[in-house]
């Protein structure tokens, strides 16, 4: 009965939530443009890269004007890039500064110009992300994160064979990357640039490409098991068996057996490594340390984002702090480190990436999904601070993109056959055509003169099986190809997809809605969306 009066008025609060929010949306006559957004309910936010803005103050002037046109609130500004470099004069890490950025401060510009207009600027820094020529690597190889091997992220694969291109820090060690140079660089921004928030991306681990590789550092080796408190430090030589009184081993876990082995100081990276991995806290009983692995690792970037903000409010407490977190933080927090849900008390808003990349099935189960994805990331954080849906428009496109990438890898498969091979050549010649016909379609409609460009090349190079074909025929088809793909024609990427996105995300209600990113649009040519999906 309880239960049923709970679910009732659930049910009443509801419904009057609704009416309140609705009667709240509509417009007055004396309202102003800020109580209008306001009112409206959706604040629309937008990321961007240095390349969108260009390096002149025409140039970002240029941009914000393009992001007032399309009524977009905030700009989320990279300002720290994935191999660590900055885009603002800083005084502190001088030997950061993107090269070229040296005498254009880029943060400054945009700041400046948005606030004309009256649009706010969040710096968005790449958290744990450093490039293996970037300054804090290069500075302190030894704050990088690193695998049983003892070897740093350098050392994976992006697919199966590309060498992975970036270095991540460990967000544990202290003194280390955390507290030497990621925190004074928000604190350098904030006491700096009159920005409206700064912004968490890549907040986490890189479990992507290795889940459960990192970070087995010697600082993190040690800290595993006292984070867990696997042994005692005061007696540590007294050591406790566990008392089965329970049948089921585990069940004795409370009799306080000593869960570090014995010989744990003699055990090498990989033995430690493999026992924090595969071991049992309870001799006999499930292989379940890796738990405390993973929740050492969600501890260790909660403490990071719980410090960073405490910094940040220090010096200003109207900075607010904005997160880009993957769309489910409980799969997150098991991959990733990214228990985001609890980190309530210390973001400001935010910005799941609910980009189609990270879904599998077809743009109609994404529609559906990025609805029902956006309700359950505002239930997991008991709506507790706003959150803006955020959308790739770029990975919208996957099946107009699709024939393009398949063009390029047959292309680049195809160079590398040696000329004897007629039966691979005939393979890939065929593959190109076939890739290419699922395209053509949509080429003669948009673009008919590079349809017929790029058909007569196509033609070229698969005439007679490809026998004949020439690595400079090959190479003219990729060039002609990768041009098309940074300059598509109008309309060649259905603005039907990202209206239709837009309006799933709002099915939930969000907060806001944030869009990925400037130079996609300009790409994809999707500006007009916005320019209409947002307007008041
Ligand atoms: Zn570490």
């Amino acid at each position: 009965m309880k239960t049923i009066k709970g679910q009732m008025f659930k049910k009443f609060f509801g419904i009057f939530l609704v009416l309140f929010i609705f009667a709240n949306s509509l417009p007055t006559a004396s309202a102003t443009a800020e109580d209008k957004k306001v009112q409206r309910g959706e604040v629309h936010a937008l990321w961007a890269h240095p390349p969108d803005v260009g390096m002149t103050a025409e140039s970002v002037r240029a941009f914000v004007a393009q992001c007032k046109r399309a009524h977009i609130d905030v700009i989320v500004m990279d300002v720290k890039d994935s191999i660590g470099a900055l885009y603002w004069k800083s005084k502190r890490f001088p030997q950061a500064i993107a090269k070229g950025y040296e005498n254009f401060d880029m943060l400054e510009h945009l700041v400046r110009e948005s606030h004309a207009v009256g649009i706010k600027v969040d710096a968005w820094l790449v958290d744990y992300m450093e490039g293996a020529n970037g300054a804090a690597f290069r500075e302190h190889p030894e704050w990088a994160q690193l695998n049983p091997d003892g070897e740093t992220t350098l050392s994976e694969k992006l697919g199966k064979k590309n060498p992975y291109p970036y270095v991540w820090m460990c967000p544990a060690r202290r003194p280390g990357y955390t507290d030497q140079w990621l925190i004074p660089l928000y604190e350098e921004i904030v006491a700096n640039y009159k920005v409206d928030s700064v912004h968490h991306d890549y907040v986490r681990y890189m479990g992507d490409v290795a889940p459960e590789g990192y970070c087995f550092c010697d600082y993190c080796l040690k800290h595993i098991p006292r984070h867990a408190m696997l042994s005692y430090e005061t007696r540590p030589e007294e050591r406790y068996r566990v008392k089965p009184g329970q049948p089921r081993i585990e069940a004795n876990w409370w009799s306080d057996p000593t869960m570090l082995p014995a010989d744990w100081d003699k055990r090498d990276r990989r033995e430690k490594a493999d026992y924090i991995l595969n071991g049992s806290t309870i001799p006999g009983g499930p292989a379940d340390m890796r738990y405390f692995f993973y929740d050492y690792r969600t501890h260790q970037i909660e403490k990071f984002v719980r410090e960073t903000t405490e910094a940040v409010k220090r010096i200003n407490p109207k900075v607010g702090v904005s997160a880009a977190v993957f769309k489910n933080p409980i799969t997150s927090a098991r991959f990733i480190g990214q228990h985001w849900d609890q980190w309530i008390p210390w973001i400001d808003v935010y910005m799941p990436m609910t980009y189609r990349s990270h879904f599998a099935g077809s743009f109609e189960s994404y529609l559906d999904h990025l609805t029902e994805s956006t309700e359950r990331q505002m239930e997991w954080i008991r709506r507790g601070r706003p959150l803006y849906a955020g959308i790739a428009s770029n990975y919208l496109y996957r099946e107009e993109y699709q024939p393009f990438d398949d063009m390029r890898d047959r292309i680049g498969e195809f160079q590398a056959l040696p000329v004897a091979d007629t039966k691979g050549r005939a393979e890939k010649a065929n593959a190109i055509k076939a890739a290419y016909e699922t395209m053509r379609q949509r080429l003669t409609q948009f673009a008919p003169e590079r349809e017929r460009e790029i058909g007569s090349l196509v033609n070229t190079v698969t005439v007679n099986d490809g026998r004949s074909t020439t690595p400079a025929q090959l190479d003219e088809l990729a060039k002609k190809i990768a041009a098309f793909r940074v300059d598509p024609p109008k309309e060649f990427f259905p603005a039907e997809k990202l209206k239709r996105s837009i309006e799933a995300a709002r099915k939930a209600k969000p907060d806001g809605i944030i869009i990925f990113a400037g130079g996609s649009l300009t790409r994809e040519k999707l500006w007009q969306v916005l320019e209409e999906e947002f307007k008041d």
